[in-house]
């Protein structure tokens, strides 16, 4: 079998990203599993203990908060209740590393119109 390059296909690009959008649930689901599978089901922060009844409740944080490090260890998981998941990431926001978005708004408020002096200086002119 050999597989032939073809250059032009349409629905390649929906492909790829249907395949990676299932690939992510995929792995979503996998981490969850992997996760609950590891660690007791009791939250880490409230140490509030689940059941399968309101397993749904108890979620899997990421220590680092980056969702695509999950190493099989489980170093970077942690199960937290809901609330506490919450209080988490509330946290993380809080502090100024978490916030990339705020210096280029003061930037864009501050900005100063390079084109100010340009008046001037053709009113030199004059
Ligand atoms: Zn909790
Ligand atoms: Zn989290």
């Amino acid at each position: 079998m050999v597989k032939q390059k073809k250059p032009a296909d349409p629905g390649k690009l929906d492909r790829i990203v249907a395949e990676a959008r299932r690939n992510r649930e995929q792995r979503e689901a996998g981490y969850r599993e992997q996760a609950l599978k590891l660690y007791p089901w009791i939250c880490g922060r409230c140490s509030r203990e689940f059941t399968r009844a309101n397993l749904q409740e108890l979620t899997v944080h990421h220590r680092d908060h980056n969702h695509d490090n999950n190493p099989p260890d489980g170093s970077n998981w942690e199960l937290l209740c809901l609330y506490c998941h919450d209080n988490e990431h509330a946290r993380y926001l809080d502090e100024p590393q978490g916030s990339a978005g705020a210096g280029r708004r003061q930037e864009q408020g501050a900005s100063h119109n390079p084109f100010a002096g340009l008046k001037d200086l053709l009113k030199d002119g004059d």
